[in-house]
């Protein structure tokens, strides 16, 4: 999904798990369906490895193999973050999720799921929406996001756009003094489940708002719904707007858009957004922009998901939970300027402390 390297397939599989410290990666096969999956388990310190599964037409093996590694590392992170009892972990299927799934391969991929026993929590992800989870949940009990009507939390991405609003008002509050978006000009590059629901809190809000997608049926969804100006994939880097929330896929920070980029701050729900982590986030600091890390703020979808995994799902709680992100990205700005740091540096060493004090806890059980 992030452009790839064609280096990567001279990399060996394992150095690559070495760089990034994976437990466990998966690779399952079915000749029947044609499923080609990758489960990837980053870190169990904290508890199982949860994240969700994405379903895309990567263009090589390779890709997909280098995504759900990135994906599952940002799960520990968001997880660890968040303060949630869950390790990171994230599954891939390669494959058209407009023309290629059926209910025997999401159920073929759910067995592989059950096979692992527990390491690994699924749920949704780009292109796996809550009817897909309902056929993954026939073959495996270790599956979130399921309908409400199954007992479980439902669409996580409601809850995901709505943390990623409250990042973005922590954000507001930090460069221009006040939390409120009203008149702020946001461009949403990506309007799917969550990009629709943040445009919806943007527009309650009065904000200026700016969208972009591939899929014209999209598009024309939103301008009917939402007071919006529709723009290209490609104009969304150009535009003269305060905030850059990017909703759709990896690593669009990166050397070219940052050039391009007039934004004061960028928050958006889209996971990996940093090309390169450290570079890009320094280069997003000396640049005057305010980078909100994605796996702080898009972590409201597995925060609904947790406290279905934990058997004590309570929307009220959920979102009370989630709204905290306010002050956890707050509080990490103002960490982030006190140690003259990026802000994703800031992030991860809070949520590393964070593991490393709990698995030295357990280890001392
Ligand atoms: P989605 O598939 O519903 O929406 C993504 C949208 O982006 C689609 O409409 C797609 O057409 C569009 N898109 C793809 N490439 C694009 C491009 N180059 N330019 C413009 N638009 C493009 O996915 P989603 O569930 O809304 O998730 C969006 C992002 O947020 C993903 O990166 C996902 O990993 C991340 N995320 C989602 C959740 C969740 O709860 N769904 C939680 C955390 C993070």
């Amino acid at each position: 999904m992030e452009n790839t390297l064609d280096i990567l397939n001279e990399v060996s599989i394992f150095e690559q798990l070495a760089e990034k410290e994976h437990e466990q990666v998966v690779f399952c096969y079915d000749k029947h369906t044609g499923l080609k999956a990758i489960i990837a388990i980053h870190n169990t310190v904290l508890g199982p490895a949860a994240g969700g599964l994405r379903m895309w037409n990567y263009a090589t093996e390779a890709q997909a193999l280098q995504d759900v590694l990135r994906l599952s590392r940002g799960m520990t992170l968001k997880n660890a973050i968040a303060g949630l009892n869950l390790g990171g972990g994230k599954a891939v299927i390669i494959g058209d999720a407009r023309k290629d799934k059926s209910e025997v391969l999401l159920r073929t991929f759910g067995k592989f799921v059950k096979n692992l026993n527990g390491k690994y929590i699924t749920a949704e992800d780009v292109g796996i929406n809550t009817k897909d989870i309902e056929y993954v949940a026939m073959e495996t009990q270790y599956v979130s996001g399921k309908p409400e009507s199954m007992g479980g939390g439902g669409d996580p991405s409601p809850f995901t756009a709505f943390g990623v609003f409250m990042g973005m008002k922590a954000a507001v509050k930090t460069v221009f003094g006040k939390d409120s978006l009203t008149g702020k000009k946001v461009a949403v590059q990506g309007v799917g489940h969550v990009g629709e629901h943040l445009v919806k809190h943007l527009h309650e809000e009065g904000a200026t708002i700016f969208v972009t997608d591939i899929y014209e049926d999209r598009l024309k969804e939103i301008s009917q719904k939402y007071k919006v100006k529709v723009v290209s994939p490609d104009e969304i880097y150009d535009l003269d707007v305060d905030i850059y929330a990017p909703c759709a896929l990896g690593a669009t920070i990166n050397d070219n858009t940052l050039n391009r980029l007039k934004c004061s701050i960028i928050a958006g729900a889209a996971n990996n957004q940093l090309k390169e982590e450290k570079y890009h986030a320094d280069l997003c600091r000396e640049k005057g922009i305010l980078y909100a890390p994605d796996f702080l703020i898009n972590s409201g979808g597995i925060i609904n998901v947790y406290y279905e995994i934990i058997q004590n799902y309570n929307r009220k709680k959920v979102l009370e939970h989630t709204e905290r992100i306010y002050d956890y990205t707050l509080n990490l700005f103002k960490k982030a300027q006190a140690e003259n740091i990026n802000t994703h540096e800031a992030a991860v060493q809070i949520a590393l402390k964070r593991i490393n004090d709990i698995g030295r806890m357990k280890m001392n059980n």
